[in-house]
């Protein structure tokens, strides 16, 4: 069956149709400037991306376009809209209501409608995506896949905040986790690819893109993961901070002047790699600057590799041992500087890096020697996939 899986932020949509007996990817793009102008990007398997600009008020015109791209007599990747079987729809947050994906009815769109709060930005965007598709595609199944479900099997221990117990009583302010359906794919591939026994495992997977999260899981099962009540928690990234004094927010406060929004601003979109460097968010660019000799641009990668490295020790301690380690997102597939830099601080679990294969990047592998005590690896995500994957298995 064809699945199409949309992925529906406040002022872009990514989509991919993909077969999923194959698991091939017929066509896929995003449309970018909703609201603003308007951009179309579309790419059929085995062609040239298209680029066309485009009046896109609303989601509404944007998703129609992307309909229109797919069916379009020359260059769609299908004939017509009865080619698509399902749509799954990546949603940020279920809060404590959605431990796994959901077949897409009323009620569910008004559960979603209940956690906007807990995900301003982000929930009111996928709530409009799974709306206009429906009025577009009436009657063709759709699901929603939660980032915050896989993480549903924490133990209280962690994701409670040492903050009056009332608080998550009466608002649900606890750790929910997100990247939920990277961690749960790249974990289970990670105990396949190595063998592992899946009822007897234990696995921390690192993460790493603009957005970073580390995860331990155990036999399968969230047990920790570092991003909290929102994607700010956790590992410096590339535009937030992760982990502050939360002193801080009022000493900045008064020091310049400055409300709570502008504050939390700051720590969303100014911190992170980005604020440490003065330079980018983009670790690439931090590279080649620190090989230039950038000292803001080297501190930034020290800080971001110790980090890790003492979240993945905390994890060893929560998981009490560890099988495997491993690497995904952009980062964490290609940049082989972190990968090394971190494993360095690990030294103390018997792991040793195989410096050749980690200076490969982008691939399925094993990055520790043979005989090093835990396994390091590398595993792509692929975040659609999973969407299709667990959209099929409900519709079907
Ligand atoms: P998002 O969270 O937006 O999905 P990605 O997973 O695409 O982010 O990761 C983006 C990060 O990956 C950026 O910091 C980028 O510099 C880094 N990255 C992408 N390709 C490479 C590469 N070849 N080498 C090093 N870093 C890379």
């Amino acid at each position: 069956m064809n699945v199409l899986v949309i992925n529906c932020g406040s002022s872009s949509l990514k989509y991919q149709l993909i077969n999923s007996d194959s698991e091939e990817v017929l066509a896929k793009g995003l449309c970018e400037r909703i609201g603003i102008d308007g951009r179309l990007v579309y790419q059929k398997e085995g062609c040239d991306k298209e680029v066309t600009e485009a009046s896109m008020p609303t989601h509404k015109e944007a998703i129609q376009m992307v309909l229109d791209a797919l069916t379009n007599d020359k260059t769609g990747a299908i004939k017509s809209l009865k080619e698509i079987d399902a749509v799954g729809h990546r949603v940020v947050h279920g809060g404590e209501k959605f431990a796994s994906s959901v077949v897409i009815d009323e009620e569910v769109i008004k559960a979603v409608e209940e956690c906007n709060d807990l995900a301003p930005l982000h929930n009111p965007a996928n709530l409009i995506g799974i709306n206009v598709c429906k009025e577009l595609m009436p009657g063709v199944p759709m699901v929603a896949v939660f980032d915050t479900a896989f993480h549903q099997t924490m133990p209280a221990k962690a994701y409670l905040y040492g903050l009056p117990i009332e608080y998550y009583e009466n608002y649900k302010v606890r750790r929910y986790g997100f990247h939920g359906t990277s961690h749960s794919f790249v974990s289970k591939r990670t105990v396949e690819f190595l063998g592992l026994d899946p009822e007897n495992s234990k696995v921390i997977v690192c993460h790493l893109g603009n957005g970073s999260s580390i995860s331990a899981v155990l036999n399968g099962k969230c047990i920790d993961t570092t991003m909290g009540l929102t994607p700010l928690e956790g590992v410096v990234m590339g535009t937030r901070s992760g982990n502050i004094d939360p002193a801080i927010i009022e000493y900045i406060a008064k020091k310049e002047n400055l409300d709570i929004p502008a504050i939390m601003n700051i720590l969303n979109k100014k911190s992170g790699l980005q604020g440490l460097s003065k330079l980018s968010s983009d670790f690439r660019d931090l590279n080649e600057a620190a090989q230039n000799g950038n000292k803001y641009a080297e501190n930034a990668i020290e800080v971001l590799c110790y980090g890790i490295a003492k979240f993945v020790g905390g994890y060893v301690a929560a998981l009490n041992g560890v099988d495997a380690i491993t690497f995904t997102a952009g980062i964490g597939e290609n940049a082989s500087l972190v990968r090394e830099k971190v494993v360095e601080y690990l030294g103390y679990l018997g792991i040793t890096l195989d410096k050749e294969a980690n200076s490969k990047r982008g691939e399925e592998m094993i990055i520790s020697t043979a005989d090093s005590k835990v396994k390091v690896c590398v595993i792509p995500t692929n975040e659609e996939l999973a969407i299709c994957r667990e959209t099929v298995a409900l519709v079907k």
